[in-house]
C-alpha cells in the first residue's frame, strides 16, 4: 500500500531530523531494547525491556480487535521499528512495534476476536521492563497452542522466549484480587450523583433540554430499580435543582460511607453525528478528547492547575482503581448493550480513565458515565422520552448488578 509506505518514510524523516537536531544532547528517550514473549497455560505474556521507567498508556481498538500500548518519551531500539509478528497464541495473532512519533513507542497486539477476557500491564525492575499479560476467557484457555514466533516483515533477530520466571502478577480484577474482594465485602449502599445542578446547566441540547435535568431524571430512575432490590440503600448527591460542588459529591459518598459511587452525565460532542456511551474511571489520559471532555466536566470545580500534584497524590492512592475500572466496564457493556437492543446501533466510545474531579477523593469505586448524547439530534429526541430514560437507567442497573454479583456477595 503505497500510502503507507509514503507515511513510514515521512516518519522516519521527521525521526531523522529530530535525532540530528537532538545530536548535542543527551537523548531524554527510554530505549525499549526488546521483547520477548509466551504462551503460559493461564495466560499470554509479553515483556518489553526498556532503559527507564516511562509514563505508559493502553487502551483498545476495533476492526479488527487489538490493543495497543503507547510508551512515552521512549524510543524503540534501531531495527525493531516496523516489525511485525505472527503470534500462534489462543488470544493474540499478530504483534506489531512502531516508532508512533519521535517521542511515543507503540506496541500494538491483534487479538484473537472475542478470546480475550481482560488484561494486565505492569511495571517490574532490575532490569526495567513492562508486562503485558493477556487473560483468555476460559474456553480459549483450555485449548492453548504453545506460542511460537513467525516474523511476517523485517525480523528483528528476536525469537519466542522461554517463560518469564517472575513473581506472579495478581489476577485480573475480574476474578478477585483487591481488597474490596479480598476482604469478601459487598456492596450495601450506592451513591448516585447526578451530574451538574442548580446555576450549572451542564451541556445544553439545541432545543434547549439541559444535562443537569436529564441526568437527575436517570438518577432518580436508577435509585428506585435499585431499592426494589431491597437490599441496598441509595442516596443522591441532590434530588433538586442545586448548586452543588464538584468535591462535595464525593465528600457526601464519603461520609454515607457509600460502597459504590456512580455520576451520571450526558455528552455533548462537536461531532453532531457522534451516539452512544463513554465511561471513565479515574486516571491521567493522554488523549486530548478525553481530557477536553474532563475540562469540561471540571468546569465548576475552583482546583486550577497548581493543584494537580494533588490530583497525582489521589490518584496514586485511590486503592480502589482496579474495582472502578471493573465497575466502568460493567455498567458501560449493559448500558451500550440495553441501548442497542432496544433502540438501534450506536456508538462505542469505551471505557476509559480520565482525570475527573469528581472521582477523585472517593474511597469507594468511583465511575462517571455519559450515558447519551445531548448534541445528537436523534439522541436528544430519545433523551425526551420516558421510555428511553428508563432503558437508560436498565442498562446503569443491570450493569451495577453484575458489579455487585462479581464480589460473590450479591
Ligand atoms: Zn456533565
Amino acid at each position: 500500500m503505497p500510502k503507507k509506505l509514503t507515511q513510514g518514510r515521512l516518519l522516519l524523516l521527521l525521526l531523522a531530523i529530530f535525532l540530528s537536531a537532538s545530536s548535542q544532547q543527551p537523548d531524554p528517550r527510554a530505549e525499549v531494547r526488546s521483547f520477548r514473549y509466551h504462551q503460559h497455560p493461564e495466560f499470554f505474556r509479553l515483556v518489553l525491556e526498556i532503559e527507564k521507567v516511562r509514563e505508559y498508556y493502553s487502551a483498545e481498538l476495533k476492526d479488527p480487535e487489538r490493543l495497543y500500548l503507547d510508551i512515552f518519551q521512549a524510543r524503540l531500539k534501531p531495527g525493531l521499528h516496523g516489525t511485525s509478528y505472527q503470534v500462534h497464541s489462543n488470544c493474540v495473532k499478530i504483534l506489531r512495534l512502531a516508532q508512533k512519533n519521535p517521542s511515543t513507542v507503540r506496541l500494538t497486539l491483534e487479538l484473537v476476536p472475542g478470546a480475550k477476557q481482560t488484561e494486565k500491564i505492569y511495571y517490574l525492575k532490575n532490569p526495567h521492563r513492562l508486562v503485558v499479560d493477556i487473560y483468555p476467557r476460559p474456553a480459549a484457555a483450555s485449548q492453548a497452542p504453545p506460542a511460537t514466533a513467525a516474523p511476517t516483515s523485517r525480523p528483528a533477530g528476536q525469537t519466542a522466549s522461554p517463560p518469564e520466571h517472575q513473581p506472579q502478577p495478581p489476577a485480573p480484577s475480574s476474578s478477585g484480587y483487591s481488597l474490596v474482594r479480598q476482604l469478601g465485602l459487598g456492596v450495601k449502599r450506592i451513591v448516585l450523583d447526578p451530574g451538574h445542578g442548580g446555576s450549572d446547566p451542564g451541556c445544553i441540547s439545541r432545543s434547549g433540554l439541559k444535562e443537569k435535568d436529564v441526568a437527575l431524571d436517570l438518577a432518580r430512575r436508577l435509585k428506585v430499580l435499585l431499592e426494589t432490590q431491597g437490599k441496598f440503600e441509595v442516596f443522591l448527591t441532590r434530588d433538586t435543582d442545586l448548586t452543588l460542588p464538584l468535591e462535595k459529591r464525593t465528600a457526601l459518598a464519603n461520609q454515607k460511607r457509600a460502597d459504590l459511587f456512580i455520576s451520571i452525565h450526558l455528552n455533548a460532542s462537536p461531532r453532531k453525528n457522534r451516539t452512544g456511551v463513554e465511561t471513565f474511571y479515574l486516571n491521567f489520559s493522554p488523549d486530548q478528547a478525553v481530557n477536553e471532555l474532563a475540562a469540561r466536566e471540571n468546569a465548576s470545580s475552583n482546583k486550577n492547575i497548581r493543584d494537580m500534584k494533588l490530583i497525582v497524590d489521589k490518584i496514586i492512592k485511590n486503592s480502589k482503581y482496579e474495582e472502578s475500572r471493573d465497575l466502568a466496564e460493567k455498567i458501560h457493556k449493559h448500558l451500550l448493550q440495553h441501548l442497542k437492543q432496544n433502540f438501534g446501533p450506536r456508538d462505542d466510545l469505551g471505557v476509559k480513565g480520565g482525570p475527573f474531579w469528581v472521582l477523585i477523593g472517593s474511597e469507594m469505586p468511583a465511575v462517571l458515565v455519559e450515558a447519551s448524547h445531548l448534541s445528537n439530534a436523534k439522541e436528544e429526541a430519545a433523551l425526551k422520552t420516558e421510555i428511553y430514560r428508563q432503558a437508560v437507567a436498565v442498562g446503569l442497573f443491570r450493569g451495577i448488578m453484575e458489579y455487585v454479583k462479581s464480589l460473590g456477595k450479591g
